[in-house]
């Protein structure tokens, strides 16, 4: 079978490993050469990390990523309103957690041919229900069984084989990340929740850590905010222990972006699919985009090895995976939702339904792909 896997992200990487480890031949390709250096950090809950243990990556994620034994909540004074203790809720999947993005990039090649991503991109594909025909940007044009869009939420593969566009919805918050040193000690995952912001540290490696920090922002005024944007004045007010963190601000890399969502109703179309954010990217609230594009590289890949048909694979993909990718949608606009209440109504509730409602919102996705 002829497959041509177009962006070498996190979705990418992984579609290619499940599809190398379960005997295919595979061609990648990806438009941007630093595609491995850009992100920060990732966190990674305990789906995420079996789906990389199932590609045979368990050795190396223990070495390259840090542990996350708990996600602690704070009011915007700082004070404790719930913790979850990960190990023990992800107990019988596998143990949360971070990783530099850029760490899990090189992870995710290990053992693959180093030179075998191109750096080229596609121009025009057709499909029909035999297959492709891809015509290259050098001019090239070539036939596959099967293309694979995992080239992100702005799919260049979706936009040329999909009949409807569909556009990622802004999702109402801004958000920038950086990794700085630990000068905080900051031992767990821990969140403050302001009204209208909030901002985020975990450990990334003993001495690391890597920010989130987000912000409600009304579509037209986007555009007054970018990496540049001095963070202190922003988030002092709710730092509590990470404003020494947050001082280090103006001297990191920082990433600054939109954050949006994209449902599709279908994820492949003839003889095309999409995998990760290219098929249902999710604002960060639910720490479920690469993992989800992991599950989906693996799932795609068993679907391709054991279906009858190609068509028949891809229906099966879909099935098993956007039930899951739905869940997530729906779990983090509850999240958002809960993020708006007033303050007061929603730390109480966060201290006294916290854990519940956490473990609640993390059930579907434990159980196995
Ligand atoms: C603020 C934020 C925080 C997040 N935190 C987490 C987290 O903690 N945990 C988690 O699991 N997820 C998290 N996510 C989600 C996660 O980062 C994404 O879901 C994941 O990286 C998607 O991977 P992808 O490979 O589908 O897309 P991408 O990472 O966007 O990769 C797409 C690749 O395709 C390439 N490409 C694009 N167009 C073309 C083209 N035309 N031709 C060739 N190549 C092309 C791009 O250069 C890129 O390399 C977060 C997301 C955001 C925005």
């Amino acid at each position: 079978m002829r497959i041509l896997i177009v962006g070498a992200g996190i979705a990418g990487l992984a579609t290619r490993r499940a599809l190398v480890r379960r005997g295919f031949t595979v061609k990648l390709i990806e438009r941007n050469p630093s595609a491995g250096l850009g992100g920060a950090g990732l966190f990674l809950p305990g789906n995420g990390v079996r789906a990389l243990c199932d590609l045979g990556l368990r050795e190396g994620l223990l070495r390259l990523s840090h542990p996350v034994n708990a996600q602690r909540f704070h009011d915007e004074t700082g004070r404790l309103l719930v913790e979850v203790d990960t190990n023990d809720y992800w107990r019988d999947v596998a143990p949360c957690r971070a990783i530099r993005r850029s760490d899990l990039w090189q992870l995710l090649n290990e053992d693959m041919d180093p030179d075998a991503i191109e750096f080229r991109q596609i121009v025009d594909v057709s499909t029909g229900g035999n297959g492709c025909r891809v015509n290259f940007n050098d001019g090239c044009a070539e036939e596959y069984d099967l293309v694979i869009g995992a080239d992100g939420v702005h799919s260049a593969v979706r936009g040329l084989v999909f009949p409807q566009p569909v556009d990622p919805q802004y999702v109402g918050n801004v958000c920038w990340r950086f990794i700085v040193p630990n000068t905080c000690d900051v031992d767990e995952w821990s969140v403050m929740l302001g009204a209208d912001r909030s901002l985020l540290a975990k450990p990334i490696s003993k001495t690391e850590l890597y920010i989130y920090a987000d912000m409600s922002v009304d579509q037209a005024r986007t555009g007054d905010y970018s990496h540049e944007t001095p963070l202190l004045p922003l988030f002092a007010g709710i730092a509590g222990p990470l404003l020494p963190a947050l001082q280090l601000s103006s001297e990191a890399v920082v990433h600054f972006g939109e954050l949006v969502r994209l449902r599709l109703d279908t994820w492949y179309r003839n003889r095309v699919a999409l995998v990760g954010d290219a098929a249902h990217a999710s604002p960060p609230s639910m720490a479920q985009g690469a993992c989800l594009a992991i599950e989906d590289g693996f799932v795609l890949a068993e679907e391709l090895a054991t279906a009858p048909s190609i068509e028949i694979a891809l229906h099966r993909y879909q099935a098993r995976q956007k039930v899951r990718a739905d869940w997530v949608h729906k779990q983090c606009a509850a999240r958002d939702t809960m993020r708006r209440l007033p303050p007061a109504v929603r730390n109480t509730l966060l201290r006294f339904a916290g854990g519940a409602i956490y473990r609640r919102s993390y059930g579907l996705l434990k159980k196995p792909v």
